[in-house]
């Protein structure tokens, strides 16, 4: 049997994938990169007027997308954007969630309302996303792939996000829940747990860390990474590319780290 060539098992041609949370940060970079390689996207956030220009960006740069305003939180959603992906593009390949928020608190002001916000958009919104795209992938009978956005907080606590890392140690083993019980349907699931990412929700983060080593206010916190920078949207798209291209077809259950050395330092 001849083998394919890597162009043809890069290429998402044909190929349709929902990116939640993808109307700026590393979710509009995973948009971009997925469009760029032939995959048609459909962009779900709640802000619908941000998701819009992305699709705007991916169809001036030839591409294909459309938005849908849709809660990540929410299971209705959940079915809603599944329902969707296949109406408008006639079919479901590809699922990556991630859309997640952060708001950094100290241990002790944690409310219960913060609490459950972080985990039902990070972690229960996460799982009914994978349950409603797996739904319809097992219905079709082509397999498919899952990534799920962790952190590199899920390994270790950076401090002051102490419910994001819950959720996110959450996301990591509901991965590898998924994708031993969606193994037989050939849907992969694999989560990327990404270091520091400047991104208009890391602002918060940043003030913090800003405050703590007495910085000015313009100046950029130093980057956590052995490599001397910070991260990009557009490096953890890159990995998405490749996870949920035909390079990675005996990838299920897996952490990928994709943080500069984070955990190293
Ligand atoms: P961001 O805040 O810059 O972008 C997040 C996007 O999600 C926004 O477009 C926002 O409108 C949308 N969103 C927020 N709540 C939503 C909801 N309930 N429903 C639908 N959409 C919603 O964030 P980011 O930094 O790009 O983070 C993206 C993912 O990467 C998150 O899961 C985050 O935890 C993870 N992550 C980020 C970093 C980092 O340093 N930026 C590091 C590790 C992990």
């Amino acid at each position: 049997m001849e083998m394919p060539r890597l162009s043809q098992l890069m290429d998402l041609g044909g190929k349709v994938a929902i990116v939640t949370g993808a109307a700026m940060g590393i979710g509009q970079g995973i948009a971009m990169r997925l469009a760029e390689a032939g995959a048609s996207v459909l962009i779900t956030d709640i802000d619908i007027k941000a998701a819009r220009q992305t699709v705007d960006q991916i169809t001036k740069a030839g591409g294909k997308a459309e938005a849908i305003q849709a809660d990540a939180a929410s299971v209705s959603d959940a079915e809603r954007v599944a329902q969707t992906a296949v109406t408008t593009f006639g079919r479901l390949d590809i699922l990556v969630n991630n859309a997640g928020i952060y708001p950094p608190s100290a241990l002790m002001q944690i409310s219960e309302a913060m609490w459950d916000k972080v985990l039902d958009i990070n972690l229960k919104g996460l799982f009914f996303y994978a349950q409603a795209a797996a739904r319809k992938m097992i219905e079709a009978g082509r397999g498919g792939k899952i990534v799920n956005i962790a952190s590199a907080g899920a390994i270790i606590p950076t401090g002051n996000l102490a419910h994001y890392e819950a959720s996110k140690g959450g996301v990591v083993a509901v991965t590898r829940a998924l994708a031993k019980e969606l193994g037989p349907h050939q849907i992969l699931v694999n989560s990327i747990a990404p270091g520091g990412v400047p991104t208009p929700g890391g602002a918060a983060a940043a003030a913090m860390i800003r405050a703590e080593l007495n910085l000015p206010e313009d100046a950029m916190p130093p980057p956590r990474s052995v490599l001397g920078h910070w991260g990009t949207p557009d490096d953890i798209a890159k990995v998405v590319c490749f996870l949920v291209s035909g390079l990675a077809d005996y990838m299920t259950g897996s952490l990928v780290m994709v943080d500069g050395g984070f955990l190293l330092i």
